[in-house]
């Protein structure tokens, strides 16, 4: 139903997202990516929501790298129960960090 979805927890144990989805604290409606630190708001898109955000480049370059080294994930985990606020803030510092990001030091 348009305008009606809200997080589902079957995407949790869904393959296709259980690896990045989690839930946004505070907002039970929204979705959270592990990897890209972004809330996604499913309310109009539903899945698709999911299944749009799963096809950025960004989002499948961290899904790569996260199986490359599992530590990433890890360390983002705690990034992300830690500081849900300021992901906006540490997020180009990560990915240059990680040398996903485009700019170079
Ligand atoms: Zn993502």
């Amino acid at each position: 139903m348009p305008g009606s979805c809200v997080f589902n927890d079957n995407w949790l144990v869904t393959p296709e997202y259980c690896q990045w989805v989690a839930r946004v604290q505070g907002d039970y409606r929204k979705a959270r990516c592990k990897l890209c630190l972004k809330d996604i708001d499913p309310a109009k898109m539903g899945e698709c929501a999911l299944k749009s955000h799963a096809k950025g480049a960004k989002h499948i370059q961290l899904l790569k790298m996260r199986h490359s080294d599992p530590g990433v994930l890890r360390i983002r985990d705690v990034l992300v129960s830690a500081s849900p606020s300021r992901s906006s803030m540490t997020e180009s510092e990560q990915y240059s960090h990680y040398g996903v990001g485009d700019r170079r030091p």
